[in-house]
C-alpha cells in the first residue's frame, strides 16, 4: 500500500511541483499517474523511494512512514524502473538484471539463477540474450531488462516512470500486454507514470489524472473515459 497525505514538494528554486497531494494505491493495485509534461508525476514517484524528499505531508509505504524508514531498507522494498533503463554497458544482461541481488550480497550462483528466471519471465532467453551486452539488444528488449531488474529482489512495491516510453507503438503495446499478464500474477502495488492516456487506461486499475501539481481526477478507467 502506498498512501500520500497532504504531500507538497517545493524545489529550492521555488517551483511548487506538487501541492497538497492525497491519494493511495491499495495493496496489489496498479495506479497510473497521467498528465502532461511538468505536472509533477515524476516528482511524486521519486518521493516514494526518497530520491526526492517532500517539503510537507506524509507518505506511507505498507503502513510505515517513509521518513522514519532506513532508505536502504526502503529501496529493497521498492523496485524502480525508468525509461532508457540505464543499463550498465560493460555488464552482460544477466549481470545487469542481478544488480540489486548483487548489492544485497547474494552469492553469485543464486543471483544468476534469479536473473535467468526473471529474463524468462519478461520474455527474454537467458542463454541467448542474457550473455549479451545491452548494446546488442533492441530498445524493446532493453526495456524488458529494465522491468526484470526492477523485479529482481521481488519487491512488493514497484515504481515505473514511463518504462515503455522510448519504444515504437507496436512494441509498446506488446510490452504493455506482457506487463499486464505479469501483474495479474504478481499483484505488486504499482505506481506507473505515463503521459499517454491510452496507456494509463489500458494498464491502470485506477488512474490519477494530474494537472499542475494536483490530482484533478482519481477514478477507474471507465469513469475517467466517461468524464466530459
Ligand atoms: P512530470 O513528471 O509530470 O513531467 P516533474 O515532476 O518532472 O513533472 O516536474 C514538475 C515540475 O517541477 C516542473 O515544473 C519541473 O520543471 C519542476 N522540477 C522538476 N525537477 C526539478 C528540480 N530538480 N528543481 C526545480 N524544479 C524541478
Ligand atoms: P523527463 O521529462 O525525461 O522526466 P526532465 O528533462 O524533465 O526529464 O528532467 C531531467 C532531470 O532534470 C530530472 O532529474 C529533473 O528532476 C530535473 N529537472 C527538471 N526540471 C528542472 C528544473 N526546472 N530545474 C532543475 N532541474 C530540473
Amino acid at each position: 500500500m502506498i498512501r500520500f497525505e497532504h504531500v507538497t514538494k517545493r524545489y529550492p528554486d521555488g517551483t511548487n511541483a506538487v501541492n497538497d497531494l492525497s491519494f493511495e494505491a491499495a495493496e496489489g493495485e496498479l495506479v497510473t499517474l497521467v498528465g502532461p509534461s511538468g505536472c509533477g508525476k515524476t516528482t511524486t514517484l521519486k518521493m516514494v523511494n526518497r530520491l526526492i524528499e517532500p517539503t510537507a505531508g506524509r507518505i506511507e509505504v505498507d503502513g510505515a512512514d517513509i521518513m522514519a524508514a532506513d532508505p536502504v531498507q526502503l529501496r529493497r522494498h521498492i523496485g524502480y524502473c525508468i525509461q532508457n533503463v540505464g543499463l550498465f554497458p560493460h555488464k552482460t544482461v544477466l549481470d545487469n538484471t542481478a544488480t540489486v541481488p548483487h548489492l544485497l550480497g547474494w552469492p553469485r550462483e543464486k543471483r544468476l539463477k534469479r536473473a535467468a528466471e526473471l529474463l524468462d519471465l519478461v520474455g527474454l532467453d537467458p542463454e541467448e540474450h542474457g550473455r549479451r551486452y545491452p548494446d546488442r539488444l533492441s530498445g524493446g528488449q532493453r526495456q524488458r531488462v529494465g522491468v526484470a531488474r526492477a523485479l529482481a529482489a521481488d519487491p512488493p512495491v514497484l515504481l515505473m516512470d514511463e518504462p515503455f516510453g522510448a519504444v515504437d507503438p507496436v512494441v509498446r503495446e506488446h510490452l504493455q500486454n506482457e506487463f499486464l499478464k505479469l501483474q495479474a500474477r504478481m499483484r505488486k502495488t504499482v505506481l506507473f507514470v505515463t503521459h499517454d492516456i491510452e496507456e494509463a487506461v489500458r494498464l491502470g486499475d485506477r488512474i490519477a489524472v494530474f494537472g499542475d501539481g494536483r490530482i484533478e481526477q482519481f477514478d477507474s478507467p471507465a469513469a475517467v473515459l466517461g468524464a466530459p
